[in-house]
């Protein structure tokens, strides 16, 4: 994530810090936090602020009427540090927020930290009877079931998919644009959530999707981007994306509307969350129930910034570790998600991070959990205690981003070649390493970070940094035919690793951001998917989709346990250091093929590689494949075409 910059930290912080920083225990709640549970003729309200003085309940007609048509005065119930309050009239529709009183002040009002449905902009909770959020059908939605070989991540933002005037779809960057089927391009080729069932994706990875601040609600019909790194509300779904944001029911419905047609569909939904850090400490509940307590604070009362965005939240500290847990228990249990990718994940501590996988597969043992294995900046804590990318294998079930085969297969950040897909040498060790999914392989010479290939999260592109084709086109002078030979031949790396595959919108459609490197912020005409590139790039289209059926077909290429892969991925020896050749072998019971063969040649000559005197199907060459097979090959020597990838089946 890189996102916001130079946010103005409000003071209060500094004058106003609870004494918790002194390591006083303070009283936490042993059941799970709520702040307003609604049931008809009453509404239990409650809010966390153990060392406050006096708090306050105030009640609204709207979220934006300015006087409130009731204050009530909480009480505070020592033992869980909680200050409650019970409303004995029915409250639907009504708005609320809370007050809380620290070191003689009255601290500015808040929604609180857990705010499940708020109004217009999240400055508010909103009562809402819960039964009425449900879509039809919404209690038979049921996850499809999807085999760990199967996972194939495409990471999406609801602007750039749907906003294109030639995407087909009615509701442009709504969640409801993900239940429409039957879009099409211009041309009349699929777009939308059909495009998603061509290319052959299994999970869909939604850009931040729970309540942030930058896009202002009130004024949606202006065209407004953020990528949504400066979260306000944690539990609460954002509003830009619903048809309506001054109703807090709609945008509940809309995004279950979204999950259903998914679940559906045949597809699991992954969450980016961003707990490492808010927006503004100022404006949040945290700072405005219990300063300094959420945050990682300096003793001067100033903020660590290992996010790089102006704070870093305290996973160490027992409520907000809770707070965290109970947050993504919420949107597992009420909205199915069936994954989290956390962002900046090395802000948490790994204790953190192993008690929310604990928990989580506790729900759903097929839940998927990875995140950025880096922070922005150094984070406060020391490195062995966070959950840092060389730290994964600490961590159970847990995967972290492998920036190892990124930057091999591409070139790192600002890297004026384009790496091993453009025919420069010193990227395989890198590559190699994650073809083995980051364990421990006797043929591979990088340091192993995972105990298990499913930790490994391998990519070429994600919304961070340059797409694919913007680092081409900044890197290499090739020609357009050949860069679109250079992106087949990563892609067919990340496809045939034993980590999980992930691709970033649009790359499949060779998408670019104008060279913009940091769109979090970028309009329409930078972020916007252009469907009319279907029809322009159908090879590529055409090539993913295979890609994905061949790795669908072929459970070799992800044996899901790191014994297994020591056991059966072999390197071919080639003496040409942009040539990586592997076979996976042994496959009978796990796989239709005996073995599997792989040539990834970067270099801009063929290559002849020796395998073991077989009879081969060839799913992949030259720049074509079929899962279904391209041809027949018996023997044992292979020509591995220039800047191309090659996949033989051994039946
Ligand atoms: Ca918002």
């Amino acid at each position: 994530m890189i996102s916001m910059r130079n946010f103005l930290m409000g003071t209060m912080a500094a004058a106003l810090m609870v004494s918790c920083a002194s390591g006083e225990a303070l009283n936490v709640p042993k059941a799970t936090y709520e702040e307003c549970v609604y049931s008809g003729d009453r509404t239990e309200f409650a809010v966390w602020a153990p060392t406050a003085e006096a708090a306050q309940l105030r009640l609204y007609r709207s979220a934006s009427d300015e006087s409130a048509f009731q204050i009530v005065n909480m009480k505070l119930s020592k033992k869980e540090g909680l200050w409650k309050a019970t409303v004995k009239e029915d409250l639907k529709g009504v708005f609320y927020t809370f007050q809380v009183q620290q070191n003689g002040q009255w601290l500015p009002e808040t929604a609180g930290i857990s705010a499940k449905a708020v109004g217009v902009n999240g400055w508010r909770g909103a009562v809402v009877d819960w039964d009425e959020t449900d879509p039809e059908g919404w209690a038979e939605d049921r996850s499809p079931e999807i085999r760990p070989s199967d996972i194939i991540v495409y990471e999406m933002h609801h602007r750039d998919f749907s906003i294109h005037e030639t995407s087909g779809v009615i509701n442009k960057g709504k969640y409801l644009a993900l239940t429409e089927e039957g879009t099409k391009n211009p041309d009349g080729l699929a777009t939308g959530i059909d495009h998603l069932k061509e290319i052959g994706v299994t999970y869909v990875q939604l850009l931040p999707s729970t309540d942030y601040i930058t896009v202002d609600e009130t004024r949606l019909d202006t065209p407004q981007y953020n990528w949504g790194y400066d979260p306000f509300n944690y539990n609460a779904v954002e509003g830009s994306y619903s048809t309506d944001p001054y109703n807090p029911v709609t945008r509940i419905k809309e995004f279950k509307q979204m999950i259903q047609a998914l679940h559906k569909a045949g597809f699991r939904v992954i969450l980016d969350v961003v707990y490492n850090h808010t927006t503004d400490a100022s404006k949040t509940g945290f700072e405005r129930t219990m300063p300094g307590y959420f945050y990682r604070m300096r003793p001067d009362g100033t903020f660590f910034d290992g996010s790089g965005c102006g704070n870093e939240t305290a996973s160490e500290q027992e409520m907000f570790r809770k707070y965290i847990i109970e947050s993504l228990e919420w949107w597992m249990k009420e909205y199915h998600i069936d994954g989290f990718r956390f962002d900046l994940m090395a802000i948490h501590d790994i204790d953190t991070m192993n008690e929310i996988s604990e928990r989580l597969h506790a729900i759903d043992p097929a839940v998927v959990i990875y995140g950025e294995g880096w922070a922005a900046q150094s984070p406060a804590l020391p490195a062995e205690q966070i959950a840092l990318k060389v730290n994964t294998h600490m961590l159970n079930k847990v995967g972290a981003f492998s920036d190892n085969i990124r930057d091999a297969v591409r070139g790192p950040l600002g890297c004026e070649n384009a790496g091993f897909m453009d025919g420069v040498a010193g990227n395989k060790e890198n590559v190699q390493f994650g073809i083995a999914g980051g364990v421990e392989h006797p043929q591979v010479t990088v340091e192993p970070w995972t105990n298990n290939p499913l930790q490994h999260v391998s990519y070429v592109s994600c919304h961070d940094d340059h797409c694919l084709r913007d680092r081409l086109e900044e890197a290499t002078k090739a020609s357009e035919k050949e860069r679109l030979n250079m992106v087949k031949l990563a892609q067919t790396a990340v496809y045939t690793s034993q980590g999980i595959p992930f691709i970033f919108t649009g790359e499949e459609l060779y998408r670019h951001k104008q060279g913009v490197k940091n769109s979090y912020c970028s309009p329409d005409s930078i972020n916007a998917i252009d469907w009319t590139y279907k029809t322009k790039y159908n090879d590529l289209v055409r090539y993913y989709a295979e890609l994905a059926a061949i790795r669908h077909a072929h459970p070799g290429f992800c044996l899901g346990d790191a014994a297994l892969v020591r056991e059966k991925l072999e390197f071919i020896d080639v003496d040409d250091p942009c040539v990586v050749a592997f076979r996976i072998n042994g496959l009978e019971g796990i796989d239709s093929a005996k073995s599997l063969t792989v040539l990834l040649n970067g270099s801009k000559k063929p290559v002849a590689v020796s395998i073991p005197e077989g009879q081969y199907v060839v799913l992949a060459q030259n720049g074509q494949a079929d899962a279904d097979g391209l041809s027949a090959y018996t023997g044992n020597a292979i020509i591995a075409g220039s800047t191309s990838a090659t996949i033989l089946a051994e039946m």
